[in-house]
């Protein structure tokens, strides 16, 4: 059976799907997206991103292209046509077709779209080996806590983690404190064992795995301070990790030119990811 995608009210060919070159998504990335992971059929957090992707169409003053059981049907039905057992589903809400005008016009009909990638993450080696991350200026703009499609400082950092032979980068604001990955939040276990991720304002998207981490965490007795960390602090950290839908919980092994730890994934980190994975494939529950 052909890939399929959605695009506003269709199921068609994934290599034949297209949106308007006026698209204002395609003009001026004036688009809203979501990411969610696709473990053992099941949809990690879909509620979690629902919501995320309602405050982001709020922010951008944008309606909301179907009611949100719809939205689920047709992610759920995409999921089931596609046959993807373990993978990601992406989903994008634009603010539909326009003659190119910087205004946001009103009235317009958004464009949704939906394509889904077969991945299997949990066999994925740097889960257990643990990657290695660089750190850059954050130049992005001032409201990152808006899941919008205009990615293009995060896909530069990426690209230069890439060259760098990195995972990911970690941006540091204009204090040295680090913000987040490019398309990851960021994590570490200081040396005084305090486990640190920065706290939720416009210069972070507050991930939906962030959440989920910090809910298990809690469950387990583990305190997370939501404080902003310096990229100093998080070199000489004893522990650091990566959390995302698509990355899970990543171990961070070294940072620029620091080895993290002994090398190896911290003890703490393998044990919120495994309680993490667990939850994802149902053996915790509600997962
Ligand atoms: N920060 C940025 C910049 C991201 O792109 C992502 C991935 N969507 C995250 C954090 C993590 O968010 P989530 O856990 O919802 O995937």
């Amino acid at each position: 059976m052909a890939r399929l995608a959605y695009v506003d009210g269709r199921y068609v060919a994934h290599n034949a799907a297209s949106v308007h070159v006026e698209d204002r998504g395609f003009q001026f990335s004036d688009g809203v997206y979501e990411v969610i992971s696709i473990v053992g059929r099941r949809l990690i957090d879909m509620e979690g991103h629902l919501d995320r992707l309602e405050r982001s169409l709020k922010a951008l003053d944008m309606p909301e292209p179907v009611s949100r059981p719809v939205l689920a049907m047709i992610m759920r039905e995409l999921v089931t046509r596609n046959r993807v057992r373990e993978g990601i589903i992406y989903l994008q809400v634009t603010r539909g077709v326009a003659p190119r005008d910087h205004k946001f016009p009103a009235g317009l009909k958004p464009t949704l779209v939906m394509t889904t990638k077969h991945v299997d993450f949990l066999n994925q080696k740097r889960l257990s080996d643990g990657v290695k991350v660089i750190s850059i200026p954050d130049i992005r703009w001032g409201r990152c806590d808006i899941k919008a499609v205009a990615l293009l400082p995060n896909c530069m950092g990426k690209t230069q983690a890439a060259s760098a032979g990195a995972y990911e980068a970690w941006q540091v604001d204009t204090e040295g404190f680090v913000t987040e990955g490019t398309s990851s939040n960021a994590w570490i276990l200081t040396r005084d064992n305090v486990l640190k991720t920065r706290g939720l304002g416009p210069d972070i998207l507050r991930g939906v795995t962030r959440d989920s981490l910090m809910r298990i965490a809690a469950e387990e007795g583990v305190t997370v301070v939501e404080e902003a960390f310096t990229v100093e602090e998080a070199r000489d950290a004893r522990e650091a990790f990566v959390t995302s839908a698509t990355s899970f919980l990543t171990p961070v092994v070294k940072i620029d030119d620091r080895v993290i730890g002994n090398g190896a994934p911290g003890s703490l980190s393998c044990r919120l990811q495994r309680w993490y994975i667990d939850y994802c494939t149902g053996v915790r529950g509600n997962g």
